[in-house]
């Protein structure tokens, strides 16, 4: 049994249907990776684990976690599994009672500016532990994911070091290889888009059991999805998300390319054929 469906739990449950468990997987909210994916592209990852025998119970509460000596099950909101072992994934919560205890402001995280300096001069901090900027919104953001740790520990030093550097911000990225099904997410999911003033634009594009969604914040990419043979085009994306690129201009002018002898870069021609409405 794994409770939780971020991407711990999600290896976990791979982890032991390949040694020979029988694997459920409890999550509370309405589909599994819900920090990562949108329901769309969740529930595709989602039937590719049922196709492996893993049982997937979204929208579901654990209460309680049975047995005296040795665990027998689990109860949810919903039913009774029987189980000998439990995976709790649930996330993680930085732990930020030095920096508290030493007077360093804190919220969720340690609260760092844009040189990754604490509220106390000349200590900084860098990683899981601090709340940092959303690098597509300015908004506050923890996404605690390596390739985030490893730049802000690289804007710490080169501060330190007296250099004048700072962080453009914080992104999610994040690759879940399940069996044979592989998929991408990185920015913003749609559904975090919510909250979010301005034009929304999806554009989905689907072949097989290939399926890309890109999302645009007044014509700039600010998230992406996509499983199989799509995810091999997200880094463009990716690319395009940090150029801040008018994706608008890009497929006006895609539309307007003669058949052949085009001179553009092909990334730049794959990506705008991707955008395209009849792509
Ligand atoms: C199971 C798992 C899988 C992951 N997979 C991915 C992935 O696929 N891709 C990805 O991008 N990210 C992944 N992450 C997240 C990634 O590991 C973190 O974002 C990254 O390690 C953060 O680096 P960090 O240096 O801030 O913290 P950590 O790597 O956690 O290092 C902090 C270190 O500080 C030590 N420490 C804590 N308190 C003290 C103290 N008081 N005194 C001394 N030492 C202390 C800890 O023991 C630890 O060694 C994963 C995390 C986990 C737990």
């Amino acid at each position: 049994m794994v409770i939780g469906s971020g991407a711990i739990g999600i290896e976990a449950a791979e982890a032991l249907k390949k040694k020979g468990y029988a694997v459920t997987i409890i999550e509370l909210l309405d589909w599994i990776l819900p920090a990562l994916f949108d329901e769309v592209t969740a529930k595709r990852i989602e039937a590719a684990m049922e196709r492996y025998g893993i049982h997937v119970h979204t929208g579901e509460k654990v209460m309680r976690i049975n047995g005296d000596i040795a665990v027998t099950g689990v109860t949810t909101d919903k039913r009774e599994i029987p189980c000998d072992t439990v995976v709790v994934a649930t996330g993680v919560v930085p732990g930020v009672a030095l920096a508290r205890t030493a007077g360093i402001a804190t919220e969720r995280g340690i609260q760092v500016d844009r040189t990754m300096q604490t509220s106390v001069p000349d200590i900084y901090a860098c990683g899981d532990c601090v709340q940092t900027i959303d690098a597509c919104t300015g908004e506050m953001a923890m996404f605690q994911l390596k390739h985030n740790a490893i730049e802000q520990g690289e804007i710490v030093a080169r501060n330190i070091l007296g250099e004048q550097v700072k962080y453009l911000g914080a992104y999610a990225f994040a690759r879940a290889h399940f069996f044979d099904t592989h998929a991408v997410t990185f920015g913003k999911t749609m559904r975090a888009t919510d909250c979010i003033l301005g034009d929304k634009e999806l554009i989905e594009r689907e072949n097989g059991n290939d399926y890309l969604r890109v999302v645009l914040l007044d014509g700039k990419v600010v998230g992406g999805q996509a499983i199989g043979k799509y995810a091999d085009s997200i880094g463009f994306f990716i690319g395009a998300m940090w150029r801040k690129d008018d994706m608008n201009r890009l497929r006006r002018k895609i539309a307007q390319l003669p058949s052949t002898g085009a001179v553009h870069a092909w990334h730049q021609i794959h990506m705008g054929s991707l955008m395209q409405s009849s792509a």
